[in-house]
């Protein structure tokens, strides 16, 4: 432990060896929040802190991951191994499991995902014939989220006129029935929701005294990262578990508070001194992430914030490059410029795909990146678009498997009852459902006794519903032997789902099937995995509920060198190399809604200091003039963010594509030095200026050759052979790679590559213009 502990600096050793007592840690990005936390976990576990009695709350499942991994080359696997760690949602949902029979649920209880939730509060919207134009079901459901996340519930609810009067005004009389309704039908099938968890937990903490002392007494040691995200429900329950032994660390950093728009809470961080005896708070001011460029300009830009903490953050590290800023004319050419300057990167330094990061504000950024992406064959991942479970065949077989533990899940049972088809029409499937609320029976109890009720439908289709019941018990028989992966190949074959996708022969087809093996594989893991684990049994509801839990991030499928594409908000906690931040331009960061509001600006702002904390070596700005949005090409300005950095830091530069739109830039003026090198820099300053576009016709630039720029054919005593004849079959030497033999070589001038097969580093493709080859 000392060892590990001499990684520490000081002001993080003190928070790391502080045994008890509740305390806090304030600290900016980068400072070693979550290194203190994994380590103050290890420590503990070396004072003979029996693993069991800590429960560290992480951010995203990921997290709690690495942490653990880290934790088990401190101390050891299988102690690390019986950690409480994880997210909010999924420790309490393991929780709620062994607790269900209290609330009345059972210990099989289905997840439902946000998208269960919106077809459930859609149906129930058109049960009610509502105009879903005004009750539009997304909304609908966030604002149940938010009843849910405040503790509101449905009694609450209507004992309260004011929630009733806010929702009338917003022309939402109905809110409240729907929310009602909602509640009940996501009880009689089983099942909760993501808020669910959290509300739920709380209700078994304080219904029953009894359960809260256990717990108390489980968890003596309490860890939360990320602390100023966590809402008000969240708040609550690690208020209640560590109000015992008060042994309670939290960290967090208030400049980094970017969830409110879910119900984050920043006062749970500002007010945790009042609500602890003696608190001890700790700060750390030593970033270890990021160059000095970068840390600077960083705390240039929350500096603007009127409502933070004052908070010290510097760096020992190198002083680096600047903020690189850069402007395109549209979208596209600013998908080409990220993937352009990562390629020349790689080729450059020599770099993975997974030291970079592209960020942005909103999803739909994605598309004009991975199109630049794609077409330089630079491999990248999306994360926290649509999670892989939560593709359509992938829920399809998920739905017969949440049938097979819970026959009351409403929205599993809706999906696949007709699917693949078998000829139960949607007139059957609303008789059902309205009789099932009828005698507030669940739809498979009716279709079981579909006899003795109400339901008129002719013989045949009768068969046909009796057939299903029969097909779903049996599986359910399977299940009490097999494992879930021998149960899920069976159920895909024998119901029908495999015939059905295959048969259709088209590219969809095919994907569909290989995300089905995919799945397969998965649950073939996921057994072998549980094996060695101890805290689990294997299950198939255990199977299903890491299912709901999982987010995109946490699961890292493929090949891990990628480059990564996400939204800011993912990015949290975690760093990179190298940052591209895209689509600096007013309405879309900050975004168009948020600028009505001093606090709404204010939380985009420390979204913005989150995105450029993320890089660890070099950040790059960048923004166009015209964007499609929402189908149109919309014209834009530049963030005001961009111009909120102090100047010193940054660095502003034209990429090449916008040489052709210049005429004075198309003679050959360039000499022999590498293209990407060539900065354009603009002789009418500044460019940032809000309110005016710059016009493209009468901006004037100025070629500057960089100093470190030197010919091609004298780099390094190596040639480059950008312009010499190499061909297939040659011989070379590459500094790092040793020597090894060209087999391919594709493309012309400037573009020419070479793939070479190296003695000691396997088959690369080169770009000839920077690769330092040497024949011999
Ligand atoms: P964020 O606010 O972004 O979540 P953080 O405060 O949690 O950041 P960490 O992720 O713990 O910061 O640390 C940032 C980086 O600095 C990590 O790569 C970590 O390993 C490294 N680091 C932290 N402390 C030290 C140290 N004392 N010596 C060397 N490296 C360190
Ligand atoms: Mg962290």
């Amino acid at each position: 432990m000392e060892k590990y502990l001499s990684q520490l600096n000081e002001a993080q050793l003190e928070p790391t060896i502080q045994k008890d007592g509740p305390m806090i840690i304030i600290a900016g990005a980068g400072s070693g929040k979550t290194r203190v936390l994994t380590y103050r976990i290890a420590y503990l576990m070396s004072l003979g802190v029996d693993p069991f009695n800590i429960l560290a709350l992480t951010f995203t499942n990921k997290a709690a991951r690495e942490m653990k991994d880290r934790i088990a080359t401190i101390v050891g696997a299988s102690e690390a191994k019986n950690l409480w760690m994880g997210t909010f949602h999924s420790v309490f949902a393991k929780i709620l499991r062994s607790e269900a029979d209290k609330l009345g649920y059972p210990s099989n209880f289905t997840i439902y995902d946000t998208q269960d939730s919106d077809r459930l509060i859609a149906s129930i919207i058109k049960e009610m014939n509502l105009d879903k134009d005004i009750y539009k079901y997304k909304q609908v459901r966030s604002r149940i989220s938010s009843y849910k996340n405040s503790l509101i519930t449905v009694r609450a609810y209507f004992q309260n006129p004011e929630l009733k009067e806010a929702d009338a005004m917003a022309r939402r009389p109905k809110m409240g029935d729907i929310y009602k309704e909602y509640v009940e039908r996501c009880f009689k099938a089983g099942a909760m929701d993501f808020d669910d968890l959290l509300l739920k937990t709380n209700e078994l903490l304080t219904r029953f005294p009894d359960v809260l002392m256990k717990y108390q007494n489980r968890f003596k040691y309490i860890l939360v990262d990320e602390y100023q995200d966590t809402n008000h429900s969240q708040y609550l329950i690690v208020r209640a578990l560590s109000d015992r032994f008060q042994n309670i660390c939290v960290v967090g950093d208030d400049a980094q508070s970017i969830y409110a728009f879910r119900g984050a809470n920043i006062n749970n961080i500002l007010n945790f001194q009042k609500d602890y005896d003696e608190v001890k708070v700790f700060r750390l001011e030593q970033n270890y992430r990021s160059t000095k460029n970068i840390v600077n300009a960083a705390n240039s830009i929350i500096d603007k914030n009127q409502t933070k903490l004052e908070k010290v953050v510097w760096t020992a590290n190198d002083e680096g490059n600047k903020i690189i800023v850069n402007r395109s004319l549209t979208d596209g050419d600013e998908g080409r410029f990220v993937a352009s300057t990562i390629w020349d990167n790689k080729m450059q330094h020599q770099l993975k795909n997974s030291d970079f990061a592209v960020l942005y504000r909103t999803n739909a950024q994605s598309r004009a990146i991975e199109d630049a992406l794609r077409k330089r064959d630079i491999p990248y991942r999306i994360y926290g678009g649509l999670s892989f479970y939560q593709r359509k065949e992938i829920k399809d077989v998920l739905s017969y498997l949440r049938l097979v533990i819970n026959p009351a899940d409403e929205e599993a049972l809706k999906r696949i009852i007709n699917f693949p088809p078998r000829g139960i029409g949607q007139t059957t499937i609303d008789k059902l459902i309205v009789s099932a609320n009828g005698y507030k029976r669940t739809i498979f109890e009716v279709m079981k006794n579909i006899d003795k009720t109400d339901v008129k439908v002719n013989s045949g289709t009768k068969t046909k519903l009796q057939d299903f019941v029969t097909l779903i018990e049996s599986y359910q028989v399977l299940n009490q032997t097999a494992d879930v992966f021998e149960l899920a190949e069976h159920v895909t074959r024998t119901s029908g789902l495999i015939r059905e996708f295959n048969k259709d022969g088209t590219p969809e087809g095919v994907t569909r099937m290989e995300n089905i093996e995919e799945l397969l594989n998965g649950m073939k893991d996921f057994v072998e995995g549980q094996k060695e684990v101890a805290d689990t049994t294997g299950s198939l509801a255990e199977f299903l509920e890491d299912v709901a839990l999982a987010t995109d991030i946490d699961a890292d499928k493929g090949d891990p060198d990628h480059v990564a594409l996400m939204t800011i908000h993912l990015a949290k906690g975690l760093e990179f190399p190298y940052v591209f931040i895209v689509g600096l331009e007013e309405d879309l960061f900050p975004s168009a809604m948020s600028m009505n509001t001093r606090s709404e600006l204010e939380e985009e702002r420390r979204l913005f200091y989150v995105a450029l904390t993320r890089a660890e070596k070099q950040a790059y700005l960048t923004y166009a003039l015209s964007r499609y949005r929402w189908g149109k090409l919309i014209d834009s300005e530049p963030s005001r963010f961009i111009e909120e950095i102090d100047e010193q830091y940054l660095e502003n530069i034209t990429p090449i594509e916008e040489r052709r739109f210049n005429p004075m830039l198309d003679a050959d003026i360039f000499g022999d030095v590498e293209p990407n090198k060539i900065r354009f820099k603009e002789t009418k300053q500044p460019i940032f200026k809000k309110g005016t576009t710059p016009n493209k016709e009468s901006e004037k630039f100025q070629v500057t050759t960089p100093k470190n720029l030197k010919p091609l054919s004298k780099t390094n005593g190596s040639a480059n052979l950008f312009d010499n004849k190499l061909v297939v079959g040659n011989l070379v030497k590459h500094l790092r790679f040793g020597t090894g033999r060209v087999t391919k070589i594709e493309g012309v001038g400037a573009d020419t590559k070479a793939e070479i097969n190296f003695e000691n580093g396997g088959v690369k493709k080169l770009l000839l213009r920077f690769a330092k080859l040497e024949v011999i």
